[in-house]
């Protein structure tokens, strides 16, 4: 049997830059993971092809797949329903290769649930540490703003604790340099080779 692709899993508050950066990392030409093409119902934006950018369908086609089960998660956001196909995710993992998602951040909780053993990356803002660090620094002013601005981070912080790392977005390339060493690591990681050398060890 061969072995399995990891899930990699790309997340992250909206605006935060996932589709720069996931774009960022495919266009490097030696990637040796596999891009899931999700299911949306938006319509398509100009240049955006359909089964490459997205695959575009109807409110309709898009319920009916959620009814047959073919959609390992899917959310709504802002009116429109986006969703990851299943059957592509679960082949591409069990033909050995790497499969990469960048979904919002419903659609990760839901992955988290049914593929426990993915590598679920958070992508945060690049103001968050500086945004921390005013917030903790004595005398800020205390007006409305930045209230608003430290309730969101504060949120933004909550949900990084579902992640196992999180990348801060300061700059794309040292985003996608990040995103690349954390998938390297990841293979090397015991859980995951052991099973190979117990395998190998058991044919002696
Ligand atoms: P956009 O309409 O700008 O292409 O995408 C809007 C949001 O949907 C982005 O945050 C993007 O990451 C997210 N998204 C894209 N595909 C999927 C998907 O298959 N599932 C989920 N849950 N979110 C997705």
């Amino acid at each position: 049997m061969k072995e399995k692709g990891i899930l990699i899993v790309l997340s992250g508050p909206s605006g935060v830059g996932k589709g720069t950066v996931r774009k960022a990392i495919f266009s490097q030409g030696n990637t040796k993971f596999e891009y899931s093409i999700s299911m949306t119902t938006r319509k398509p934006r100009e240049g955006e092809v359909d089964g490459v950018d997205y695959f575009f369908k109807t409110k309709e086609e898009f319920e009916s797949l959620i009814q047959q089960d073919k959609l390992l998660e899917y959310a709504e956001y802002v009116g429109n329903y986006y969703g990851t196909p299943v059957d592509y995710v679960r082949d591409t993992l069990d033909s050995g290769k790497d499969v990469f998602l960048e979904i919002e951040v419903q659609g990760a909780k839901q992955v988290r649930e049914k593929f426990p053993e993915g590598l679920f990356i958070f992508l945060a803002p690049p103001s968050l540490s500086e945004l921390e660090s005013r917030i903790t620094t004595r005398g800020t002013e205390s007006d409305e703003l930045i209230k608003n601005r430290m309730n969101e981070a504060r949120k933004e912080i909550e949900l990084m604790s579902l992640y196992d790392y999180v990348v801060e977005n300061d700059q794309v390339e040292v985003a996608c340099e990040r995103i690349n060493a954390i998938v390297q690591a990841e293979h090397c990681r015991y859980n995951r080779v052991a099973p190979r050398y117990i395998k190998m060890l058991e044919a002696e």
